[in-house]
């Protein structure tokens, strides 16, 4: 079975500061399943160290911590990330939780104060939309 992933838990230095999320508890799940590493914000055209971005809390605009607005990247990565789950016919995805694009049930509240709110990062909600089970590092699985 495929499973969609966020690429920076896996140790690929995708992370905002060009770094990652490394998580060895997502990693093992590579004994039993095949794990298909994606970056939505890179997916999206980011580069890699690029200024954080937050959604605006009670909207869908994206702002980076300069001010600038990236919601359109964060939509077109979501979508090819997205492409390549449903070409690789996933039915999970393991994302890293709180972030805008894939954080899943809490994300941060725009206001780069980490704060955190209810809410669905881009790719994540795309993902749910596409009959795609969601969970985070955090969760307990249940593949
Ligand atoms: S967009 Fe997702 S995969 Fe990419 S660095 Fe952020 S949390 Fe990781």
């Amino acid at each position: 079975m495929n499973i969609i992933v966020s690429a920076c838990l896996l140790g690929i230095n995708s992370k905002y500061n060009g770094g990652n999320n490394y998580s060895e508890k997502v990693e093992l799940l590579s004994k039993n399943y095949t794990l298909i590493p994606v970056c939505p914000e890179q997916l999206g055209g980011l580069s890699t160290p690029r200024y954080p971005a937050e959604i605006k809390q009670g909207s869908d605009i994206i702002l980076n911590s300069l001010g600038q607005e990236v919601t359109l990247c964060f939509k077109k990565g979501a979508k090819e990330a997205l492409k390549i789950a449903l070409l690789n016919n996933c039915k999970y995805a393991i994302l890293k939780s709180k972030s805008p694009s894939c954080g899943y049930g809490f994300i941060y509240d725009g206001t780069f104060s980490n704060n955190i709110v209810k809410g669905n990062g881009v790719f994540a909600q795309l993902l749910i939309e596409n009959g795609i089970k969601v969970y985070t590092e955090e969760d307990e699985f249940s593949l």
